[in-house]
């Protein structure tokens, strides 16, 4: 039997009856890594040793009869903005290059409270700007599905270890897509929870008004397991709630008859690929066949949505990337002999220059534009200003609708190289995702069927704090389906 294509909650029964060791699981998953990694590049650090150390931990735990989470003794891995105490984390930037954080995120050190094993970092777009996760300095993951084709980003290499069984789940951020996108591409169940419920301390931040850190797994029930783990207040961030964590599993299995589900006109419109179409209107009529009572939605605000995105990220952007400086973090012209800076200024300069990539040089100049005094008001504010239309015609929609619909992605995974030249292109993969980053909502991507071989995601959003109700509709749907079941042949 091949431990690695368990789900957490398979394997975990097989490690509480002892069927199975931690390490045996750890094992198979590093042989794995081993295997896949050549074609995959999802991983960019193994952390063995560490692995190990944990595993050992764990089974201990077990051993003494002292099991009391579903994740104890299950192999995960941390998108690389994770900041993992003792373990290098790069962001995926040549400018954070040899850095060792002196602590761990809240989200790592919950996650390992919880017993679960860390196998090491996973690759994505530098600093997390991207929708492919072409934009990372150590060279792209690919598509297990493809290999041709990109896997969505930024959390790519989190959507890839899960769907290529290297990991049982990992840990992403999606700030504008970046869970969900990977995740529809690459067959995984990715979650975007409401912002603020999951605490973002210790996670380089992007956007820091929208990053929502949030879990990639193979099954909804897998994904209720590990973001019960993950979310719940943390005094280190400020922004996050104090309102208490559910019981996410205990939501699994009930019905949603009856529930009304709003399709979003808006999601539907020009540039969505035919065959994506197809499906997601398939998924939608199983829905209705499970009970709901569907009917179509406009929101009018959500056509300026993303360019709304485009301006909010950039200035937040260029703001949260000037404490890279050479100085303070990972590379710097200062160590290099050779390159050594003349003053102080140089150094800024120079590392900059030399450490960040194009993507993130491309954002901090848009950003600090629209931040600059005279177009301040122009941009900036007018931006704020829609963002608050989207999220009010989000929360009167949720008055009426328990749940809301519609693609991921305007189209399947395409191929790698195909957008890298074009950032208005890929920027426009994010159009069905973005306002949902605007207006502070959950949304869950969950696998709904292939195009031509490739994975397609349907959406699901739900009102501020109600991810139990995404869940118990992703599961039934996805119970209803089975898609997850259809893994890559690697
Ligand atoms: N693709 C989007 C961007 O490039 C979102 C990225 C994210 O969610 N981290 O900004």
């Amino acid at each position: 039997m091949d431990f690695t294509e368990l789900t957490i909650a398979s394997a975990g029964k097989l490690l509480v009856e002892k069927k199975l060791s931690v390490s045996e699981l750890v094992n198979a998953c590093l042989e794995r890594i081993s295997k896949l990694e050549p074609k995959l590049h999802a991983f960019i650090l193994v952390a063995e040793d560490k692995a190990r150390e944990q595993a050992e931990m764990a089974q201990k735990l077990i051993d003494r009869g002292e099991a009391d989470s579903p994740l104890l003794g299950i192999p995960m891995g941390h998108k690389d903005i994770y900041c993992t105490r003792g373990v290098e984390t790069t962001a995926a930037s040549n400018i954070l290059k040899g850095y060792v954080p002196p602590y761990s995120a809240t989200t790592v050190e919950k996650l390992e409270k919880a017993g679960a094993v860390s196998l090491g970092k996973l690759n994505c777009d530098a600093f997390a700007h991207g929708s492919s996760t072409e934009n990372s300095d150590f060279g792209p993951t690919h598509n297990p599905y493809d290999i041709t084709r990109v896997p969505g980003g930024s959390s790519g290499g989190s959507a890839v270890a899960v769907a290529a069984s290297e990991v049982f789940f990992s840990t992403g951020t999606d700030t504008g897509s970046s869970i969900r996108l990977p995740a529809a591409f690459t067959n995984t169940v990715g979650l975007k929870p409401t912002y603020g419920r999951v605490s973002r301390y210790g996670i380089m931040a992007m956007a820091s008004s929208l990053d929502s850190p949030g879990p990639i797994t193979k099954t909804v029930e897998d994904c209720a397991y590990v973001l019960s783990a993950m979310a719940g207040h943390d005094p280190r961030d400020a922004t996050s709630s104090k309102r208490p964590v559910p019981d996410y599993a205990s939501f699994l299995g009930q019905d949603i008859k009856g529930w009304k589900v709003g399709v979003l006109k808006e999601f539907f419109s020009q540039g969505l690929d035919p065959a994506v179409e197809q499906v997601t209107r398939k998924a939608i009529a199983e829905l209705s066949s499970l009970g709901a009572k569907i009917e179509e939605v406009s929101l009018p605000s959500l056509e300026y949505a993303l360019a709304v995105y485009y301006i909010i990220t950039p200035s937040e952007i260029s703001s949260n990337l000037a404490r890279y400086d050479g100085i303070k973090y990972g590379f710097s012209v200062e160590k290099e002999e050779s390159s050594a800076a003349r003053d102080l200024l140089e150094v800024y300069e120079r590392s900059r220059g030399l450490g960040f990539g194009a993507e993130a040089k491309r954002r901090i100049m848009i950003g600090t534009y629209a931040l600059s005094s005279g177009y301040y008001d122009a941009y900036y504010k007018k931006a704020l200003k829609v963002r608050e239309l989207i999220r009010r015609d989000y929360v009167s929609a949720f008055e009426k609708y328990d749940l809301l619909v519609g693609p991921v992605s305007p189209t399947p995974p395409f191929k790698l190289g195909e957008k890298a030249d074009d950032p208005l292109q890929m920027y426009l993969s994010d159009i069905y995702m973005t306002p949902i980053n605007l207006a502070g909502i959950p949304a869950i991507s969950v696998p709904c069927g292939f195009v031509a071989g490739l994975p397609a995601g349907l959406q699901i959003m739900g009102p501020h704090f109600a991810e139990e109700k995404i869940l118990q509709a992703a599961y039934a749907y996805e119970q209803a389906t089975q898609f997850y079941k259809i893994r890559p042949k690697l």
